[in-house]
């Protein structure tokens, strides 16, 4: 095909897209794409820049949740931004297949490595393929290395979050029903225990047990900050019962918690065997994610043992790599800390005015409102946030999760926290 032709084609298609009214494209998601996701608006994003969201009303809103901390850079930054059309007018290859090698994926492995100060990385794509990757990686260890015969168990915990196929799926408690119902039978070799309690873990490690995973903070189950200590024991209790420990940082990495991964607010003793990461880890340019471990464990996963056709491909690795050399010029663990401590006093302040809030809690610039129970729900409030003119979103009925993009400045943060202020001051019990 000429550049004409395409040139043509890619200037009518954002007219096409700009074009849509907002009815119109909700109308064509709601027939063509599977309804697993509720809207929260019918009012369509249509363009999004640091911490805020445009949308086709000609609204602006705050986006308080940095779609789940993948936008830790905010939307569209700068470096990642020329990153990617710097590669696109070098005609790079985008999708190879890792039979082939590139340069890309040589830089990206490097600065990933260097980063985190493991020995190797597995790319892959969407942050779920970083567990199933870990487990697949504990089982071949349990059975190769610690000589496990049968089922090697791995060990999650409760209110955990690791995505969505069929082996985490079973990891939900049991009231989240939408989540599990009608998904079994579950994969053996899978036994929960309580999270942030150290002697349940004990308890449950036997002879068979292959490896722990956990996430450093809750996310998802309600920003759920386990005591300090709870994982560099975690560690010690790994190497003294010869299990391997798994941090999914997919969440908590790159900055989010006001260290670059949140288990290192414990010291480097609480180094993981293998960290899953994600989100972040490409800006929110591209799914990126995979899994992080020394040379030992790595090195049994030979070729043909696993493997994506756009893990590591190159547009993927070139975007990463952008986004990693952006997470070190902008000083995000500084600025996730010198931010988070701010905000914090501030939300405990609001937190006294406000009768509906029951606790604030998180690390670095990650929150958890949790409300009282006896009035509506967090979903009512995330609703009145979004009117206010931000996304503020609720988790487990009664806990809002506030995660916005580290680099939004103080006056977008006040914006937020004005938002906040309107919804929730003067709010008494049960309004
Ligand atoms: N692990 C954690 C801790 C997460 O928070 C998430 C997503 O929120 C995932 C894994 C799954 O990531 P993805 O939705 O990209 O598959």
């Amino acid at each position: 095909m000429d550049a004409a032709t395409a040139h043509d084609f890619a200037r009518k298609l954002i007219d096409e897209a700009h074009a849509l009214s907002g009815d119109e494209a909700v109308a064509l998601i709601e027939s063509h794409i599977a309804h697993n996701y509720g809207l929260l608006s019918r009012d369509p994003v249509v363009k999004a820049e640091g911490p805020w969201l445009h949308l086709k009303s000609g609204r602006k809103i705050f986006d308080g949740v940095a779609a789940y901390s993948a936008a830790n850079l905010g939307h569209g930054h700068p470096l990642v931004r020329e990153a990617l059309k710097a590669f696109l007018g070098s005609h790079a290859p985008t999708v190879l297949g890792r039979f082939l090698p590139d340069p890309w994926l040589a830089l990206f492995g490097r600065k990933v490595t260097q980063m985190t100060g493991f020995d190797k990385f597995l790319p892959a794509n969407g942050g779920v393929e970083g567990p199933e990757a870990a487990f697949k990686l504990a089982r071949r260890w349990a059975h190769k290395v610690k000589g496990v015969k049968g089922t090697p168990n791995i060990l999650y915990a409760s209110h955990c979050f690791h995505g969505r196929t069929l082996t985490v799926t079973q990891m939900f408690d049991e009231d989240e029903k939408a989540a599990r119902e009608g998904f079994g039978p579950w994969a053996s070799g899978f036994k929960r225990v309580e999270y942030n309690d150290l002697a349940a873990v004990e308890a449950a490690v036997d002879e068979h047990t292959a490896a722990i995973i956990v996430e450093p903070i809750q996310g998802e189950g309600g920003i759920n900050v386990p005591d300090e200590g709870y994982l560099r024991a975690l560690i010690e209790l790994g190497r003294r019962q010869n299990f391997l420990v798994i941090f999914d940082e997919v969440q908590t990495g790159w900055a989010r918690t006001g260290e670059l991964f949140a288990w290192q607010h414990e010291g480097p003793d609480a180094r993981p065997d293998i960290m899953c990461i994600g989100k972040s880890v490409s800006g929110g340019f591209a799914p990126v994610s995979g899994i992080l471990a020394n040379d030992a464990l790595m090195s049994l996963l030979g070729p043909g043992s696993h493997g994506s056709t756009f893990g590591g491909c190159p547009i993927s690795s070139c975007i990463a790599y952008a986004a990693l050399h952006a997470i070190e010029e902008e000083k995000l663990v500084q600025q996730a800390q010198e931010k988070g401590e701010w905000l914090m006093e501030r939300l405990q302040e609001l937190a006294e005015r406000a009768p509906r809030i029951k606790e604030v809690r998180g690390k670095g610039m990650m929150f958890g409102i949790e409300l009282t129970k006896d009035g509506p729900d967090g979903h009512h409030f995330t609703e009145l946030l979004l009117e206010k003119g931000a996304i503020i979103k609720d988790t487990h009925h009664w806990v809002l999760r506030f995660t916005p993009p580290i680099v939004a400045g103080k006056q977008d943060l006040e914006f937020a926290l004005g938002c906040l202020e309107e919804v929730f001051a003067g709010q008494t019990a049960g309004a």
